[in-house]
């Protein structure tokens, strides 16, 4: 039965389908399938974009609203007299699919790189970028900022910097893990940028520690990531540090 198959996709991964059962089935399963085939991993915040055919948004969008109805059911919410419920399976499916968690659905956004021309080998700093994500431990929110130091060799592609937001924002809009975030991120640009030295700095504040737990109300966590000449160099990484905060306070 395909609900047994969903509760475990691990347990029977390589059974072959026809395009025909294939289409039968509802695009979660026939998406997960894509993905056990062809081996690759489908965490929360991994990007399987490749796997997901035109029009299957759609239809995914409307199996979340079926399955997020049944939770409202489960917390014994009368979604149908309440004028406040009748909606929301719907609206948390779209946030879900078209905003909060577009990053895992659509692909990368366009990013246009170009050559180091003018031979730039200043530091480079960009931020604070507004970053809004949400923890896979709870789904809740996680708000804050990030900084970006660059030092490019005259080999690196230079991108916009309007992009670094929108490659933020595109890794970000997944649940994701404070610490996995800022790694992907700086993976991402490492390999477009291919600078001599990157540096990162993510300040967040997590909502499932304010909502619910210990209701801590300030706890903002810092996660960086360090690579090349700011590994190297405790001078570069002074300076970086430095004017970041400075931009901080300001
Ligand atoms: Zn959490």
């Amino acid at each position: 039965m395909p609900r047994n198959r969903s509760a475990s996709p691990e347990a029977s991964p390589r059974i072959f389908r026809s395009e025909e059962e294939l289409a039968a089935l509802p695009a979660s399963e026939r998406i997960r399938y894509r993905l056990v085939q062809a081996e690759r991993r489908y965490h929360a915040n991994d990007n399987i974009s490749a796997f997901v055919r035109d029009g299957e948004l759609g239809e995914l969008k409307a199996e979340v609203q079926a399955r997020m109805q049944a939770v409202l059911e489960a917390l014994v919410i009368d979604t149908v007299s309440d004028h406040n419920t009748n909606e929301t399976a719907k609206r948390v499916a779209k946030m879900y699919i078209e905003e909060v968690f577009r990053g895992r659905y659509v692909p990368i956004p366009a990013v246009t790189e170009f050559p180091n021309i003018s031979r730039l080998n200043e530091l480079m700093i960009v931020g604070p970028i507004t970053v809004r994500s949400a923890c896979s431990h709870h789904m809740c929110p996680i708000f804050g900022k990030v900084w970006i130091g660059i030092l490019p060799n005259e080999h690196s592609n230079l991108i916009g910097l309007s992009k670094y937001a929108r490659i933020a924002d595109w890794i970000m809009s997944r649940p994701q893990i404070q610490e996995e975030a800022v790694t992907m991120l700086a993976n991402e640009l490492q390999e477009r940028v291919r600078p001599d030295g990157l540096a990162l700095v993510m300040e967040a504040d997590h909502f499932c520690m304010h909502w619910r737990g210990v209701k801590d109300t300030e706890s903002a966590m810092v996660n960086s990531v360090m690579r090349g000449a700011f590994l190297k160099d405790a001078n570069l990484r002074r300076e970086f540090l430095s004017l970041l905060s400075r931009k901080s306070t300001s």
